[in-house]
């Protein structure tokens, strides 16, 4: 039984795909263990639900997958905002960001802030936040895009961000993701498809429920999430076609919900 000391909290500032529903955030997780406060992707929307819990001044560090548009939205937000705290002298310690090599123009604006600091990381990059142990593999994505493993003494949260999953595949292509997964008490994965839609999921480089249950069982993970959700159909669906292949409950998510890991 793990100490209050060693929990992860883990909380939804967004989980739509491709843009925000109506007041509410694409991908964005505030992940907490004590002091420790790490922002999990900064998609569209999601610099306005991260300031209903804490301020720019309060975070540890930015963790962010990739640079699609509803992953990297409010970086640049993100970078004015620590600018002013900078001014204001809130701030002083510089703020790590970990990323995938970003784009010129990206790049440029975050190494314009001098209390940003740019960490760029691959699939074989180990980085500690606080005592949070932050691990990668490459998942299978148009761009080049991180799956993201955060482990503090014991407690296991993992997080696919945006990627395929075939179980058809040969083992080579689609070991990546269980690996990381393996035995998580929390794995978010993404489920942006319905059952049927399998052909489409995999040439966008995403997952159907079907999927995404499919790897949580594969993975032997205790607890089960679904995130970046399609702007039609019935969410609710998502969650039972996951569930017929997890064989087991499968959560959806909803904003500023608290995951306990
Ligand atoms: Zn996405
Ligand atoms: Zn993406």
């Amino acid at each position: 039984m793990a100490s209050r000391h060693d929990t992860l909290t883990v909380t939804v500032l967004g989980y739509w795909g491709t843009y925000p529903g109506p007041g509410e955030a694409t991908t964005g997780f505030l992940v907490e263990h004590g002091d420790t406060k790490i922002l999990l992707d900064c998609g569209s929307g999601v610099l306005a639900q991260l300031l209903q819990l804490c301020d720019v001044q309060d975070l540890s560090a930015v963790v962010v997958t990739h640079h699609h548009h509803d992953h990297v939205a409010d970086l640049g937000v993100l970078t004015y905002a620590v600018l002013l705290s900078r001014l204001m002298k809130t701030r002083t310690e510089k703020l790590p960001a970990y990323m995938p090599q970003p784009g010129s123009d990206m790049k440029q604006s975050l190494l314009a802030e001098p209390l940003i600091d740019l960490h760029v990381v691959d699939e074989h990059s180990t980085v500690a936040i606080g005592d949070v142990l932050v691990r990668f593999v490459c998942t299978q994505h148009p761009v080049y895009c991180l799956a993201v493993r955060m482990e503090v003494g014991g407690r296991v949260f993992v997080f696919s961000a945006d990627s395929a999953w075939d179980p058809q595949s040969s083992v080579a292509v689609r070991q990546g993701l269980p690996d990381l997964a393996r035995g998580a008490d929390l794995f978010v994965c993404e489920a942006s498809m319905y059952k049927g839609q399998e052909s489409d999921a995999k040439g966008a480089g995403h997952m159907t429920a079907p999927q995404a249950g499919l790897l949580g069982r594969e993975a032997a993970v205790r607890r089960l999430a679904l995130t970046h959700y399609p702007h039609y159909g019935e969410h609710r669906d998502l969650k039972m076609q996951a569930e017929a292949t997890y064989r087991g409950p499968v959560e959806l998510l909803s904003t500023r919900q608290v995951l306990t890991v």
